[in-house]
């Protein structure tokens, strides 16, 4: 293959390093890989920070260039944020959202599509509004398509992970598992560049404002959703977006 290509789906700005910090830093590294990421809000009903950055008017635009800030750390070459509104993703109309995820498919033209699970680990109605729609996205797409996998990311069941209520899945479901502990550094900074996140980054990651980097993982965790590889069969655990491809 001359070029990988991988687009992430995702909602909020931070979603992409809390799940896939490791394998974005990973990929964006190698010399024939092309990472996008897709960005349906600009998180603007999240908090400001405490004491607040800025005010709730200015949060749309500081976390767009949060999220900016976080693309370049992690070296995403590609990034297309729109226009929804944070927490009302799931009233957009799902063919509506799954027609503006096909056009950023057609512009990227992946190979690997990543977004989340079905239950968006949080729950979070919006990061289940978009797994749903580009699952949809990806069953519309031609059979000449240079799609060939879906991945969802998603937790092991087995954990370790905070002691919040999130979602996980049974660990013999998880197809994937990418780790790099090389790039637990670059996450963690790719997590700071989310400021006026820092709340919920501190309490998923503990001390790492201190420079305490023990909880970012180093592992990520997906799931081979769907694959229009007619040969491939899976054999243990994956260690590779693109293997079979
Ligand atoms: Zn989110």
């Amino acid at each position: 293959m001359s070029q990988k290509r991988i687009l992430f789906v995702f909602a909020h700005p931070d979603d992409e390093t809390f799940t896939s910090g490791v394998t974005i830093a990973k990929y964006t590294r190698e010399e024939n890989a092309t990472v996008a990421l897709l960005c349906a809000t600009r998180g603007q009903a999240g908090k400001a920070g405490d004491p607040p950055i800025c005010t709730a008017e200015e949060l749309p635009a500081v976390r767009e260039r949060e999220l900016r800030e976080a693309a370049r750390i992690l070296g995403i070459n590609q990034l297309d944020i729109l226009d929804y509104q944070d927490k009302h993703l799931s009233d957009v109309p799902i063919d509506e959202l799954a027609g503006r995820i096909v056009s950023v498919i057609a512009k990227v033209q992946p190979q690997v599509v990543i977004t989340f699970a079905p239950h968006g680990i949080s729950g979070h109605p919006d990061h289940r509004a978009i797994s749903q729609a580009t699952a949809r996205a990806v069953s519309q797409l031609a059979p000449d398509s240079p799609v060939k996998k879906l991945y969802f990311c998603t937790l092991p069941r087995s954990g370790p992970f905070p002691a919040r209520t999130i979602y996980t899945d049974p660990d013999e479901a998880i197809t994937t598992h990418i780790t790099a502990p090389e790039y637990v550094d670059v996450t963690a900074k790719a997590l700071l560049a989310h400021r006026t996140q820092h709340l919920s980054v501190e309490r998923v990651f503990p001390g790492i404002a201190q420079g305490d980097y023990r909880h970012v993982r180093d592992t990520n965790y997906f799931i081979l959703a769907w694959n229009r590889l007619p040969s491939y069969r899976l054999n243990g655990k994956e260690s590779d977006l693109f293997a079979g491809i």
